[in-house]
């Protein structure tokens, strides 16, 4: 037997970081009693003081009252016991380093301490799922929930299920975030990356390309997509600011590795590359595509944009998003959500595609394409079946 909605009362956290105290905090004040659990004592008394911080920012803004928080605190134990927190939760989700050895561990840990009608659930950014849940007794009891950075601010939550997961165990997940005040959306196959991130990358990645075969400026890309098409960031910006380069190259070999179904097999940029190995790995660096030394953010020209065309970043980004729809790893809803959710882009890119046409994508993919001398090093350019039989039979994807 696995739980469902009504019977969860108590829920545990694992890592007491960045995202789990965050998730903590909004678990607590939704009503549940909540355990956060950490190895490290200092990042326990720091995720307490933040949960308390944020909490008086919520009342401040009119989001709770004083009572609410008082009760949400009093909801809240913060242990370095994993027992004690886990032993009585009807849901646990881990939210510890991103390692899978580390997390596999974890969850070998819960399956045997956790009741065993919970489920439980990773946080986990984009490794492999099916491998956690392969390391318990309980595989159709995993799941991921992808929460966005804040928590306690961002609206989304990524249920992300494996081939062992029920529709019953992640509708309980969704009805769970619900009731944490989120939004869900359903990544149904463990796929590297899951739906966002997915989308995020050749957001990235293909002006990465323009960049370094010289067509266009990072001035010109990001201004157009910031001014233009009302991206909260533009693509080089959004990589200083998140670490983008870094992540890229690390988590290349991870992803040469991946044997999931939709596994990237693309290079990554030579431009990201050799910012990687200049250490300018952005923001927090000093330095990245942008200089850091005397200003905190970039100064990115308004009008620097007007010559450059939008639809060339926007068209793989739409051909990745029907590829997911294609394989019936999300639903167009949920693809677009989860755009304008958890990267809070003016609209998802499949409205993008409705409004600009199918052909006119397919032309730019095919634009895109004919720049690559080997067009495997973005195959988010070869346009998939999908796209291809909208744009010739004039349909929309709503
Ligand atoms: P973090 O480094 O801030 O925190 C990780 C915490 O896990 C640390 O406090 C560490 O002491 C603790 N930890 C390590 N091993 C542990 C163990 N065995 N048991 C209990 N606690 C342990 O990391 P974070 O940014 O909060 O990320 C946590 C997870 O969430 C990662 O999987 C990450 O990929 C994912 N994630 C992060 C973000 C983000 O923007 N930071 C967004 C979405 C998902």
């Amino acid at each position: 037997m696995v739980v469902t909605t009504d019977e969860i009362e108590t829920v545990a956290v694992i890592g007491a970081g960045q995202m789990g105290r965050g998730i903590a905090a909004v678990a607590a004040l939704a009503g549940y009693e909540t355990y956060v659990n950490d190895i490290d004592e200092d990042q326990l008394e720091e995720a307490r003081e933040e949960v308390e911080w944020s909490y008086e920012k919520t009342i401040e803004k009119g989001g709770a009252s004083e009572d609410d928080v008082e009760a949400a605190l009093d909801r809240l134990t913060f242990t370095t016991d994993q027992e004690e927190a886990v032993s009585g939760a009807e849901f646990v989700t881990e939210a510890a380093v991103e390692q899978q050895s580390v997390k596999e561990d974890i969850f070998q840990d819960l399956d045997d301490i956790a009741p065993e009608d919970a489920i439980l659930a990773t946080n986990t950014s984009g490794l492999n799922i099916t491998q956690l849940a392969e390391s318990t007794d309980r595989p159709e009891q995993v799941l991921g929930t992808h929460w966005f950075n804040p928590p306690m601010l961002m609206d989304l939550v990524e249920v992300i299920m494996t081939e062992y997961t029920p529709d019953g165990v992640a509708d309980t997940a969704e009805e769970l975030v619900e009731s944490f005040g989120k939004t869900p959306i359903r990544c149904k196959m463990d796929i590297p990356s899951f739906i966002v991130n997915r989308l995020m990358r050749p957001y990235g990645e293909g002006p990465a390309w323009m960049v370094y075969r010289g067509e266009h400026s990072i001035e010109e890309i990001d201004s157009a997509m910031k001014y233009q098409e009302g991206f909260p960031m533009g693509p080089f910006e959004l990589a200083d600011f998140t670490g983008g380069i870094q992540l890229r190259v690390e988590g290349e070999e991870d992803h040469l590795e991946d044997d999931r179904p939709m596994a990237y097999d693309t290079e990554v940029c030579p431009i990201v590359k050799d910012l990687y190995e200049k250490g300018r790995y952005g923001r927090k660096a000093d330095a990245g595509y942008y200089d850091y030394s005397d200003q905190d953010e970039p100064t990115v020209p308004v009008d620097a944009g007007y010559g450059f065309d939008p639809l060339l970043v926007w068209a793989p980004i739409v051909n990745e998003a029907a590829k997911m729809v294609q394989n019936d790893v999300a639903t167009v809803e949920d693809v677009d959500t989860g755009a304008k959710l958890g990267g809070n882009w003016p609209m998802g890119p499949l409205e993008k595609c409705d409004e600009v046409g199918a052909d006119v994508i397919l032309q730019k993919l095919t634009e895109v394409a004919s720049r690559h001398e080997d067009t495997d090093k973005l195959a988010e350019t070869l346009p998939c079946d999908l796209l291809v039989e909208k744009a010739k039979n004039g349909e929309t994807f709503y």
